[in-house]
């Protein structure tokens, strides 16, 4: 996927202990890092996430502000800007610096005067930021960043630091990670899950990536090789991604059940034994023949018993990659058989029981 530069904007703003839908404390106010702040005793961005309490303007948008955006950042720069991410340092948190949400699809780049009704609003009297309600997302579980983890997750483009005193550019795949991340950490977050069904290249990446750690997260102290652990770890990954699901297919087929499962079958490749060809590869130096383990039905279907032994069969390298990207296709099944047709061929493999 080609990567789109500037695509997104990181900025900050001042803590506010009502979570931004709420006058900031006396202390916010006096422990901001911008000097106005302090100075006016007033912080713009005190709203910026009051969008489901607030009233909207009259042509549907919703005001924020960010004080790194008070300087209109070049148009020939920010026109692709899709999504503007807001970060603030909690400094009753030994100041770690968190993203508590986003506005997506917004309009940047002047003063925002606000006209909707409210008592607030004559305080909080504009911004510089505006996007559609349903567009600004808040995190219920903010997002942990420093330049260590933008660094190690692709979250700011390669090199860049946090800009301390202006805002950062994002590419497309940074701006993708975050949400991936967000996504990760607020499951439940129905509106960030709507926002991102609006952007099908996003879908696109977040299920291509391969999201290593969901995978950790979910083998993480289960072994595959037992069918007590196999049946968690089936439970565990209803909820991932294709991409999740693969790798963890992947782990339980390199398993000891898939060593069991391999001793059954003698290390014979089952598709080259019905097809009358040699079924025995290559000796491994451990004496052990090689032959590799296959999910007839594939682990993302999440069908019962998918990932239980007799679901698994033993065939070569070569068959295995067939398997996956080749013309194969299983045409039916009983209790005791695996009914395939492969490269036009019908082939009939006895299904791998302890009995
Ligand atoms: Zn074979
Ligand atoms: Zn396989």
């Amino acid at each position: 996927m080609d990567i789109i530069e500037n695509y997104g904007i990181l900025a900050s703003m001042s803590w506010n202990s009502n979570k931004w839908a709420g006058e900031p404390s006396k202390e916010d106010l006096n422990r901001s890092k911008y000097g106005y702040v302090q100075d006016e005793s007033h912080a713009h961005e005190s709203l910026n996430f009051g969008h489901e309490i607030f009233p909207p303007e009259e042509d549907g948008y919703y005001i924020g502000y960010t004080p790194m955006l008070r300087k209109a950042p070049a148009p020939d720069k920010s026109g692709s800007v899709k999504i503007i991410f807001l970060c603030s340092s909690d400094y009753k948190n030994s100041n770690r610096k968190l993203i508590l949400g986003f506005y997506g699809n917004p309009e940047f780049g002047q003063n925002f005067p606000r006209q909707a009704k409210h008592r607030l609003y004559r305080k909080y009297d504009g911004g510089n930021i505006r996007a559609y309600p349903s567009d600004i997302i808040h995190l219920e579980n903010p997002l942990l960043i420093s330049n260590d983890i933008v660094a190690k997750n692709n979250l700011l483009p390669k090199d860049k630091k946090i800009s301390q005193r202006g805002f950062n550019y994002l590419n497309s795949d940074n701006v993708y990670n975050l949400i991936s991340v967000a996504l990760t950490q607020n499951p439940n977050n129905t509106k960030l899950r709507a926002f991102v069904e609006k952007f099908p290249a996003l879908v696109d990446y977040i299920n291509q990536k391969s999201n290593v750690e969901d995978y950790f997260d979910v083998i993480k102290g289960y072994s595959a090789d037992n069918l007590k652990d196999i049946a968690v770890l089936e439970r565990k990954m209803a909820k991932q991604t294709p991409e999740v699901k693969q790798r963890i297919s992947t782990y339980i087929e390199r398993g000891a059940i898939a060593a069991k499962v391999k001793k059954l079958t003698g290390y014979r490749c089952l598709i080259c034994e019905s097809l009358n060809l040699n079924p025995i590869s290559f000796k491994k130096p451990n004496g052990e023949y090689y032959v590799e383990t296959h999910h007839v039905e594939p682990v993302s279907s999440m069908k019962n018993g998918v990932l239980s032994m007799d679901n698994l069969i033993t065939v070569c390298a070569n068959h295995h990659r067939q398997l996956h990207y080749g013309d194969s296709t299983l045409i039916g099944q009983t209790d005791h058989h695996f009914v395939f047709k492969i490269d036009g061929k019908k082939i009939d493999i006895n299904k791998i029981s302890l009995h």
